[in-house]
Formats: C-alpha cells, structure tokens, sequence
C-alpha cells in the first residue's frame, strides 16, 4: 500500500466524528450526564450499555439536541453544536436518530414518511426524493410496502421504515435508542440485521441497547453507563470477558 492510499483511509475511518468534552446536565437536582468525555469516529459503531434511569437517553438526546447541555461541549464533525435556529435545524439534520416508538407519521404512506424530511428539510425534488426513497426502502427490505400507511405494517417493519426515514437526510451519524426493546422476539433479528448491514457499509453509529449479541458482534466499542457517568469503555472482547467495575460485572450478570 502507498503512504497516499493508507493516509487517505486513515481520513475516512478514524478521525473523531463526535466529540463530547466535559458534558454535565442536570435535571433540577439530578446530575444526569456527568463529566462524559466521549470521541465517537467516523466508522465507529459505539453501543452503550447500562442500567435503566443511567442516562442513556439523555446523552442520545444531547447529541442531536433534543436536550440542552449545562456545561461541556458537543461537536459534530468540528462544528459546535449551536443553540437554536435554523443552523441548529441544519445541524440537526445531520444527525439521524431512532427511537424505541417508531414515532412514524400515521397519516402519511411509507414512502411519503421517507421523502417528507429530504423534500421539507433538504429542498429536494419530489421525484428524486422519491427515487431515494424507493432505494432505501429497497435497502431495508420494505420496497413493496411503498403505497401502505404505518399501521398496516409490523413492528419490525414500521422501525425499519423509521431506519430508512432517517437514512433519507443522509446523516453523517445515526443514534439509535433502544430501538428493539419495543419489538415482539421474532421481529428483533430483522431489525438487528438492517443495523449491522449499515455498520459492515461504514455508517457511524451510537446504539443503545439490551442486544448483547449486537454489542458483541457489531460494536468496535461498548460504552458502559452507570449514575450519569461512564463507568467503562473498552473492545467487547475487553469488556465482555474483563469488565473491570463491579457495577459492570453485576449489569452483566443479569443480563447474560
Ligand atoms: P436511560 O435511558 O439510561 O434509562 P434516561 O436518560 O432516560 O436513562 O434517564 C436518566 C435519568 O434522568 C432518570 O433518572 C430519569 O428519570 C431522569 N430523566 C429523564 N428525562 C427527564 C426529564 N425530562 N426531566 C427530569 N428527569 C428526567
Ligand atoms: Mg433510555
């Protein structure tokens, strides 16, 4: 390999994507996020794991900006999260995000909840929205069921419409909370496999979830989370077999 070609892959994995630099948030008196120092990289597939009430959901939603910071920075891609309009819309935008709903629009089709946010957001063209659209569908699996609405649909499926929606603006990372937990067993896989497809192709991906074959198959690093805090960070290799804090050990043991 020349120095040309090992530099330029080194740019497209490696160099930090997400940054999260002493980040503090209370609820009221609830110090939920404390001192979280975190560098997500581009390519990177980060799980975080941990107890329920442990702030999993809080740090999701700071990094796109449902929740406000009280001290500390985020960064995405270099640029510092901004505060409020239309560059935090933009921002935003960049940021895909999953939820345990689906939180899909009942009244719009399947593809119509794909093409609503690159047309409103992104000021694309109906036809080539939809021509995106169809491909993304086509990548999780759901192409034939362009024309239905979501209640017609599984569970499984409406979150693999939910993963495709949020594909459509292209984002440059793609946060996913939790988003089998409300699934029924057999719907679990189908939604897992669309998730490590989007790792094997080079997505960044921040997943929380209780899917441990996930974290140990998919994840280049568990991140796990106790009290507001990172407790641990490491391989799953590492982690799974040499959790070093007792509150780690003790997750694991109920959950494996
Ligand atoms: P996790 O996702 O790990 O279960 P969350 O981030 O949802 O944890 O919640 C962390 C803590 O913050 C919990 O104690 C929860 O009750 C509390 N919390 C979450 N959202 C709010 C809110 N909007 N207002 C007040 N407390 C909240
Ligand atoms: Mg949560």
């Amino acid at each position: 390999m020349t120095a040309l070609s090992s530099e330029a892959s080194a740019a497209a994995v490696g160099e930090p994507l997400v940054v999260l630099d002493h980040v503090e948030k209370w609820y009221g008196d609830l110090h939920v996020l404390q001192d979280i120092n975190l560098s997500i990289k581009r390519g990177e597939v980060v799980v975080v794991i941990g107890p329920s009430g442990s702030g999993k959901s809080t740090l999701c939603r700071t990094i796109n900006r449902l929740e406000t910071i009280d001290k500390g920075s985020i960064t995405l891609d270099g640029k510092a999260l901004p505060q409020e309009g239309k560059q935090l819309a933009d921002l935003r935008a960049e940021v895909g995000m999953v939820f345990q709903s689906f939180n899909l629009f009942a009244h719009k089709t399947i593809l119509e909840n794909v093409t609503l946010g690159p047309i409103k957001v992104r000021k694309i063209a109906k036809a080539e929205a939809e021509k995106l659209g169809m491909q993304l569908l086509e990548r999780v699996g759901l192409a034939n069921q362009a024309p239905k609405y979501p209640a017609q649909l599984s569970g499984g499926q409406q979150q693999r419409v939910a993963i495709a929606r949020a594909l459509a603006m292209q984002p440059k990372v793609m946060l996913f909370d939790e988003p089998t937990s409300a699934l029924d067993p057999e719907m679990i896989k189908e939604v897992l496999d669309v998730m490590v497809d989007l790792a094997k192709q080079g997505m960044t991906m921040v997943v929380v979830t209780h899917e441990m074959g996930f974290a140990r198959t998919a994840a280049n690093r568990i991140v796990f989370m106790a009290d507001g805090q990172v407790l641990e960070e490491g391989t799953p290799e590492e982690f799974f077999t040499n959790a070093q804090s007792a509150r780690a050990r003790d997750f694991l043991g109920h959950i494996l």
